[in-house]
């Protein structure tokens, strides 16, 4: 199953949850002779009713956006915000079916790419901020590209090169971050308008979800060797992302 269907999947699932989670409480209520304000029957009838139809709003709009067919910008920014409350739930049921996080992540990402791409901005170049994790840079590298990206010799070994290639060709700003926390404080610190950032699935989630106020394209890094050494990236990936951040197409 490709892992927008397994995601449509877990949603529906949790949809299907809180429908027999909602029959259940009602047969309860019901059978038993509880004494119970109707206030209270009513109350809970309307909150799970809600539930359900969001979760059941949610999952269709998600279908249709990762279908690429054409949704209303609002509407996929307003599904985004309930796929992040809904998110930890959908991780829980993907463990119990054996899902790996990881192509649940992926779908976020490109539900996320997708609100983004559906939008239009014009920044300055200077307002762009490309952001990458270290083990992009080969390991037998010795130049502190960490420090300032400026550092690296552009030998053609690594993406890093390329990466200051779009930096000088752009004139945006280019960082390389040992972890998840200097990225967060360099995003912090230079004030971006738009975050084009590269990184793993994992990372890229948490990511999109800390920096939720700032518009931010993921770039799934590859992955050859192994996670975290010697990663790979789509140079022309990231060029269309800082095309799309100027303005252009
Ligand atoms: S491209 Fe730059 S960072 Fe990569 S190996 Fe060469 S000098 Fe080092």
């Amino acid at each position: 199953m490709i892992n927008e269907k397994k995601f449509i999947y877990l949603m529906s699932t949790l949809a299907l949850f809180f429908v027999i989670l909602y029959i259940g409480m009602n047969y309860i209520i019901s059978g038993k002779n509880i004494n119970i304000t109707n206030f209270f029957i009513m109350s809970f009838n309307i909150i799970f009713l809600l539930i359900i139809s969001i979760i059941l709003f949610s999952t269709i709009i998600s279908y249709v956006v990762l279908k690429d067919k054409k949704v209303n910008k609002n509407i996929i920014k307003l599904n985004l915000k309930i796929v992040n409350i809904i998110y930890p739930f959908i991780i829980f049921i993907s463990r119990l079916f054996k899902i790996s996080k990881n192509e649940i992540r992926k779908v976020y990402v490109d539900l996320n790419n997708k609100y983004i791409y559906a939008n239009k901005y014009n920044f300055k170049p200077e307002d762009i901020m490309l952001l990458t994790p270290h083990c992009i840079q080969k390991s037998f590298c010795k130049h502190k590209v960490t420090n300032d990206i400026e550092n690296c010799k552009q030998c053609g070994k690594c993406n890093v090169g390329d990466l200051l290639k779009l930096k000088e060709k752009y004139n945006v700003k280019a960082y390389v971050a040992t972890g998840g926390t200097l990225a967060r404080r360099i995003i912090i610190e230079n004030k971006p308008k738009a975050v084009i950032a590269i990184a793993c699935e994992r990372d890229l989630t948490s990511g999109i979800q800390d920096v939720s106020k700032l518009p931010v394209l993921g770039v799934f890094n590859k992955r050859p060797n192994g996670p975290c050494f010697n990663t790979e990236m789509d140079i022309l990936e990231v060029e269309k992302a800082i095309n799309f951040f100027l303005g252009g197409n």
